[in-house]
């Protein structure tokens, strides 16, 4: 019995180790497998103007369906992309597969895509994107890039020449997250952003008795507004988050309220049919355009 314990517990350490360095090991294996495939797919959620609406626009986001794991999502497998460096192609894939799909939809349709800080660094990301447009035969201004404040950490001639390099080509620019960072005005000042995205953490409980999270965001839409910018609330998933976050002026929406991200067929037919009906909540379910 002493021996089968033993036994027993060996494995224990041998699986807890496993799970540590081995599994993020065969993950980047797993990755590099992937991207050689072309196995990795991006999702489309739907972005929607509060005053109309209407769906102006997509997320763009990472999916992985793992072999053996299943549906991963990015925030296991994009840090591991970050460290390797792999996110370069994986970002490039990204830019060049938005492209490709905003073409087949309407010229007032817009995609965002994530693009990480690595990826940023890199100065070839000008011509990627330049590139990828050219190829789709889009419009610049179609496509958005979503920037973290992480950016700004290294704080160099190399991060202005970078945003100076993208506004020549002519995409837009969102400050994605902002408020979980480092989230100084200063940024907002230097950087042209056309749109700051509210985290969902300030979303989330802002409905709460007491709760500051509206008067954050009340004040980070004023301010975008005197600076020209669109604020997306990220995150809404019930009627009166929605309700608060149109109060408190969010010019734009992303959330469970409206669409979960949808692969591109259901992107596409999404645009035809329009949304459907709210998840009801304190008001009866309404169905939007
Ligand atoms: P993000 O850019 O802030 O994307 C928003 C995340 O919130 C997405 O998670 C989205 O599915 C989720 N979300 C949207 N609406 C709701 C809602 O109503 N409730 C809740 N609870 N969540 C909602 P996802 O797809 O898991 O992506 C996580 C993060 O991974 C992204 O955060 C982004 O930072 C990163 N990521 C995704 N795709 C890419 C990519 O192509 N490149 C890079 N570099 N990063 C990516
Ligand atoms: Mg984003
Ligand atoms: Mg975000
Ligand atoms: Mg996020």
């Amino acid at each position: 019995a002493a021996k089968d314990n033993g036994r027993g517990r060996y494995h224990f350490f041998s699986d807890d180790l496993h799970s540590a360095a081995e599994e993020r090991s065969e993950l980047e294996r797993d990755l590099r497998d992937a991207i050689a495939k072309g196995s990795l797919q991006l999702y489309y959620q739907p972005v929607v103007q509060t005053s109309t609406e209407r769906i102006t626009g997509f997320e763009a986001l990472l999916r992985w369906n793992h072999p053996t794991k299943g549906w991963l999502s990015p925030s296991k497998f994009v840090p591991i992309a970050e460290d390797t460096g792999l996110i370069n192609a994986i970002g490039e894939w990204a830019i060049r597969t938005a492209c490709h799909d905003l073409a087949g939809w309407p010229e007032d349709v817009c995609c965002a895509v994530n693009v990480s800080p690595l990826q940023f660094s890199n100065p070839q990301l000008p011509n990627v994107v330049t590139n990828a447009i050219a190829q789709a035969g889009i419009v610049a201004r179609r496509l958005e890039l979503e920037i973290t404040e992480s950016v700004f950490l290294n704080d160099d001639q190399g991060t202005d020449a970078m945003f100076a390099a993208l506004k020549r080509v002519g995409v837009r620019l969102a400050l994605d997250d902002f408020g979980t960072g480092y989230s100084s005005l200063g940024y907002l000042k230097k950087a042209p952003f056309d749109k700051i995205k509210i985290d969902q953490s300030f979303v989330r409980g802002a409905t709460q008795p007491g709760s500051r999270n509206g008067a954050i965001i009340a004040s980070i839409t004023s301010l975008a507004q005197a600076l020209g910018m669109d604020t997306t609330a990220e995150g809404v998933e019930t009627m009166d988050e929605l309700d608060l976050v149109r109060m408190h002026g969010c010019s734009h929406v992303q959330g469970y309220i409206y669409e979960r991200p949808l692969s591109n067929v259901d992107a596409t037919n999404r645009l035809k049919t329009g949304l459907a009906a709210v998840a009801s909540g304190p008001r009866s379910a309404r169905t939007l355009r």
